[in-house]
């Protein structure tokens, strides 16, 4: 923790400016990552049964349900799986 001595003598602390919450990872058009405030995390079931947890702002995140979003990628992976699924009941 720094401290700063005054011309007085006295010690200060210095309070250290508080840590940014986690920032919206989501990949914006220009290849940059997103990093505005996170308000949602990325809901989606992966194969080992947890869940992706990506932080993702309100712009990014996609609403499934309530309470439940996900980031982009795995927004368009669900919509791939839910097409396949449709196929594969029409017999493709
Ligand atoms: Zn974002
Ligand atoms: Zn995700």
């Amino acid at each position: 923790m720094p401290y700063v001595k005054l011309p007085d003598g006295t010690v200060a602390h210095v309070k250290v400016a508080a840590r940014p919450g986690p920032q919206c990872v989501a990949m914006q058009d220009s290849g940059r990552r997103c990093l505005k405030r996170s308000k949602y995390q990325c809901d989606y079931r992966l194969p080992s049964g947890a869940t992706c947890d990506v932080h993702l702002c309100g712009d990014h995140a996609r609403t499934m349900g309530p309470d439940r979003h996900y980031c982009p990628p795995h927004f368009q992976m669900d919509c791939q799986q839910q097409h396949r699924k449709l196929f594969t009941a029409l017999g493709r």
